[in-house]
């Protein structure tokens, strides 16, 4: 595993880190023997930085890592978590809250520990209760080893938070996709610029970088047929000089080896390699499907609309191309309450996505065009 030495960071950190937000589940929790036989894979090959954070798996993920990991020698991997910032109301829920997540994680401390999705909307919490404040002083009694934030808005509100204090390093959406489609270059270069590490999140962009339509996959097929997709984007990311840590929910053994593979003889992306991404990139605008990660965010929507599920539905089939799988995914294994028809348009959900979607136009455009199939296909 390639590993890299970030100075002021605590060690040496594996370039490949473990997102704990995709486990594989089963009846809707987490499959304890399935995610702890990955676990215990990926801490064998090297691969000892796991990150979760309070709402992962409806709050499941930092139980389940708190079993799962005392196993190990707690000096021989960094745990990460994050204070779930929407959650603090008053002065002392901070405290509160961090003492939950020591005790369901099962540890005396964090390696890492962050504000969870910044935005220009927590910035009034974050001042209120003081939470920079409190995370420094978690750091000065131990219980803290790194500070940082991660972080969903505009290059400006970024070099408002990055410079107003001392951060050990901070989260970001990164991946060759959103580099120039969603401006994450330049949050990239602010970091760069203040000198704070940059962690990424979503280098494979919830799995769109995966998998796509297969005239945009042959570029990268055709000069390399062994390469998965997935790790071209991976390589990318790691190309990138203040990347320190690359995150990946990993949700199978498939995937966990294959990005193991690639950081394990990580190759950086050459000038010609670019210029295939290049050729993607312009195919896959040419696609443009909705540009949502999977994060859930968004839910529980009030009327049962399966905010995700529909868009992974709708983004799949534009990939593939294929309207029988989209038609029997939307119309057979969902619900009607969870289609897109249902949405009530309240606007509650629009404000929680941090991809900034129009959620509800997204619903009804996706449901009049899943009709649509559905009416071909009879
Ligand atoms: S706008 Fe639609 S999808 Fe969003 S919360 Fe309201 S009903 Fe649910
Ligand atoms: S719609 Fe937005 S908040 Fe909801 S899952 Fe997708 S990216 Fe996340």
């Amino acid at each position: 595993m390639d590993k890299k030495y970030i100075e002021g960071l605590s060690g040496s950190l594996p370039r490949l880190g473990y997102g704990c937000m995709r486990l594989p589940v089963r009846d809707n929790k987490i499959d304890f023997e399935a995610a702890k036989e990955l676990i215990h894979y990926a801490y064998n090959n090297g691969l000892n930085y796991f990150d979760t954070a309070y709402n992962y798996h409806g709050g499941e993920s930092e139980i389940f890592l708190g079993k799962v990991l005392p196993e190990f020698k707690r000096d021989t991997y960094f745990l990460t978590s994050k204070l779930p910032v929407w959650k603090v109301e008053k002065d002392g829920d901070a405290e509160k809250l961090f003492n939950e997540q020591l005790e369901k994680c099962n540890t005396e401390y964090f390696d890492f520990y962050l504000l969870h999705s910044l935005s220009k909307k927590s910035i009034e919490t974050v001042e209120k209760f003081k939470l920079y404040d409190f995370i420094a002083k978690k750091k000065e009694e131990g219980k803290i080893k790194n500070i940082g934030f991660s972080f969903h808005d505009g290059n400006e509100v970024l070099q408002k938070f990055a410079a107003a204090h001392k951060w050990d390093f901070a989260q970001l959406q990164i991946n060759y996709w959103d580099w120039e489609e969603n401006d994450a270059k330049s949050l990239y270069e602010t970091l760069e610029k203040l000198n704070i590490p940059c962690f990424v999140m979503e280098p494979v962009r919830g799995g769109f970088l995966a998998s796509f339509a297969p005239h945009a996959m042959k570029h990268f097929k055709d000069y390399n047929s062994q390469a998965s997709i997935a790790s071209w984007a991976l390589r990318w990311v790691a190309s990138l000089p203040n990347v320190a840590i690359i995150l990946s929910g990993m949700s199978s053994m498939e995937q966990l080896q294959d990005n193991i593979a690639t950081f394990s003889d990580l190759k950086s992306i050459s000038s010609e390699e670019q210029k295939l991404i290049n050729a993607v990139i312009e195919d896959l605008r040419k696609i443009n499907p909705v540009p949502c990660t999977g994060c859930r965010y968004c839910m529980d929507c009030q009327y049962g609309v399966d905010i995700p599920g529909v868009f992974e539905i709708y983004n799949d089939y534009k990939k593939s191309e294929n309207k029988q799988i989209a038609a029997r995914s939307y119309f057979t294994f969902m619900d009607e309450k969870e289609q897109g028809g249902n949405c009530q348009k309240c606007g509650e959900c629009l404000t929680k996505c941090p991809q900034q979607i129009s959620i509800p136009d997204e619903l009804e455009k996706i449901h009049a065009e899943m009709l649509k199939i559905k009416a071909e296909l009879s």
